[in-house]
């Protein structure tokens, strides 16, 4: 897999915290709006004021794609598999990419495009790429039918 930069200005501390298991998002300093992805400043109020809050996890499905070959090398054994892109249940300005799985330890084409439907609950998962990078993952919020 492809690792994501975890050292980054503004994204060490959430990379940080996905390692410890925790999803985070900024929050202003001045106005209290919530934001992902990071940034140096408030798009709601300019403020260069921020702190990082822990959020549940919890979140729907707001859309998705499956991706069919050509891919990057290093995922072309998984396709097709889905990639979706999820709304926090902590507001709609929050939305996260990510790899829906039915498990977190599960192959990214654990899921096919059929499984998946737009307003699907999800819930944050962390699957541990290496020794210091953890990625947010999505599982299913709820029993799959016949579970
Ligand atoms: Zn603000």
């Amino acid at each position: 897999m492809i690792l994501p930069i975890v050292d980054g200005a503004d994204t060490a501390p959430f990379w940080d915290a996905a390692r410890e298991g925790q999803l985070v998002v900024q929050s202003c300093g001045d106005c209290g709006l919530l934001r992902f992805p990071p940034g140096p400043v408030c798009s709601h109020c300019r403020s260069a004021r921020h702190e990082w809050t822990p959020v549940s996890g919890d979140a729907v499905i707001w859309s998705f794609v499956v991706a069919h070959g050509p891919t990057l090398p290093e995922y072309a054994e998984y396709t097709p598999f889905p990639l979706a892109v999820v709304t926090l249940a902590e507001g709609p300005q929050l939305r996260m990419v990510g790899n829906v799985l039915s498990g977190q330890d599960a192959r990214l084409n654990s899921f096919g495009a059929d499984d998946l439907a737009i307003g699907d609950p999800v819930r944050v998962a962390f699957r541990k790429l290496a020794d210091d990078v953890s990625i947010p993952v999505w599982v299913p919020a709820l029993p799959a039918p016949g579970d």
